[in-house]
């Protein structure tokens, strides 16, 4: 037998996260970082290379990020020294009317990336955001505010992708993104990858090793902001931000690696992980990592239209079922008993009673799960023709969701709707409390979008798989892309946009399925 779940400070998370406020921070900024020192620094390089982005935004505000890094792949190429930054907000794009501004720090030891959280502005606005650090100047970013708490909100135009491998394809996809008409864009796991394998496009990362130090992530990061694409849409657009695996590493489960690596080393490198994740997005004070822990659960509002609730699926998950004699990490397996061990855990059971209590809680009219992973059952065959089931996505864990899904069902919450990436192909679904039985009432509509460049799954076998898989009533793996949504009080509509070449960063983008779900009934309506 393996361990059993290990829950990571579970009982005093909350706790902790406040602590984390105060401590934290105030150790990292109070004790050594002078204005003298921060005032000095003065450049002839270009250190805004990873450009600019910004992130949950609140009725009064929003984060706004960048990071110093003149030499981006090389270790950032700044000094070991805390440097000043300016930033400013403004009504305009020119900067006419300047709004707010303020002197950050970019300290050394988060890389010399700055979150400023700015506050005090009107709800439901557009605002642009710019900074300059040592003689250079930022380019502008544009982000918005939400619609006060409970303020009736007309509408919500949303993008959510995942999964971007930088060698499996060019970011056409965030192309379009960026020009497209959303308030807000939902990165729903694998940031980067840790791991190398060539696609069909020349370009690789900066090293084909692993990641495993503070400084290897950081590189990776810097790596993939090297995409003008990528930028244009972090600049565009405030993101609301969470990981799967591959920002650590493939099929990790909260201390278990997939190489059974010790688990002490594994939440060392967990931790450099975690911390280059932070430092390279746009996220709030709350989630400023502490050692191997990151607190990246929490929730957003839209008015009283939307409320997301942005869950973490890794930190904090018992191992993967069932791996006895295999590989770690995730597996297909048969007859897989453990799948329905009442221990077993994918959220923690703080981050489980904290999604309740936020959806008991929530006068939204939609309730979002922000989330990683397809949460819909999906049985493949072996070669002998009995069921199999994938053990690292919600498969492995079908006695938690199962249990989930009939507490949504008893909570009676206003429209909850899921959104998952991960496997890198588009899914619509209806989700039952028994999947097994199709007359089992739906009590969610779900929507996976495919990989911005990651490789797609096989589609002719999986198709083959669909009809014993009846809640499932779209696939789609072989384009790239993103998923749309426009949320009405009456209506939300998901449309799947693909590309036609992932090889081409100019390559055109269409419409490749449409669904609609009518507030009030879970089921999926082909547009
Ligand atoms: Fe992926
Ligand atoms: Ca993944």
């Amino acid at each position: 037998m393996r361990q059993p779940p290990r829950l990571f400070r579970d009982a005093t998370l909350d706790s902790l996260a406040r602590r984390r406020c105060l401590i934290g921070l105030s150790a990292i900024f109070a004790s050594t970082v002078t204005p003298a020192a921060a005032a000095e620094w003065k450049t002839q390089d270009d250190p805004f290379t990873l450009g600019v982005a910004s992130g949950d935004p609140s009725a009064d505000g929003f984060v706004i990020w960048t990071r110093l890094a003149p030499r981006p792949t090389e270790g950032g190429g700044m000094p070991e020294l805390p440097v000043g930054v300016d930033w400013t907000v403004a009504a305009d794009e020119a900067h006419t009317r300047v709004l707010r501004r303020g002197r950050a720090t970019a300290d050394p030891r988060l890389g010399h990336a700055v979150h400023v959280e700015v506050e005090g502005l009107d709800p439901d606005r557009w605002y642009w955001y710019r900074f300059t650090a040592g003689g250079a100047a930022s380019p502008t970013g544009r982000t918005r505010t939400s619609p006060a708490p409970g303020a009736q909100a007309a509408r919500l135009r949303f993008a959510f992708a995942s999964c971007q491998h930088y060698e499996h394809g060019l970011f056409g996809a965030y192309r379009h993104m960026a020009q497209d008409d959303l308030d807000l864009v939902l990165h729903l796991g694998d940031y980067i990858y840790e791991g190398s394998s060539a696609g069909k496009v020349a370009r690789r990362h900066e090293t084909k090793e692993e990641p495993v130090t503070l400084a290897q992530y950081r590189n990776r990061y810097a790596c993939y902001r090297s995409d003008p694409h990528l930028r244009a849409a972090h600049r565009n657009f405030p993101w609301v931000v969470t990981w799967d695996d591959h920002e650590v590493e493939n099929d990790y489960a909260a201390d278990q690696s997939q190489n059974r690596d010790d688990p002490k080393w594994f939440l060392q490198r967990r931790a450099a992980a975690y911390q280059a994740y932070y430092e390279h997005l746009p996220l709030r004070r709350a989630s400023l990592p502490r050692g191997p822990d990151m607190l990246l659960y929490r929730r957003l509002a839209f008015g009283d239209l939307a409320t997301f609730h942005v869950l973490d699926n890794r930190q904090y998950r018992s191992d993967q079922p069932c791996g006895e004699g295999r590989r770690g990490g995730g597996n297909m397996v048969p007859n897989c008993g453990a799948r329905f061990d009442p221990l077993a855990t994918l959220w923690g059971n703080a981050q489980e009673k904290w999604l309740d209590d936020g959806l008991a809680g929530s006068r939204s009219r939609w309730n979002i799960l922000a989330q990683s992973l397809m949460m819909a059952q999906l049985t493949y065959r072996d070669a002998v023709g009995q069921p199999v089931h994938w053990t690292d996505g919600w498969d492995g864990y079908a006695a938690p969701r199962a249990r989930f899904l009939a507490r949504l069902a008893a909570a009676k919450v206003a429209n909850p709707v899921t959104i998952g990436g991960d496997i890198h192909s588009f899914w619509a679904n209806e989700l039952r409390q028994d999947f097994d039985d199709p007359r089992s009432p739906v009590v969610m509509p779900e929507f996976v979008g495919t990989s911005i460049s990651s490789r797609g799954i096989p589609y002719e076998s999986t198709m083959k798989v669909l009809p014993a898989n009846p809640h499932v009533r779209f696939f789609e793996s072989r384009q790239r892309g993103y998923a749309r949504c426009e949320v009405t009080p009456s209506r939300w509509q998901t449309g799947f946009l693909g590309i036609a070449d992932a090889a081409d960063d100019q390559s055109a983008i269409r419409t490749v399925a449409s669904f609609v779900v009518e507030s009030g009934r879970p089921d999926l309506n082909r547009d």
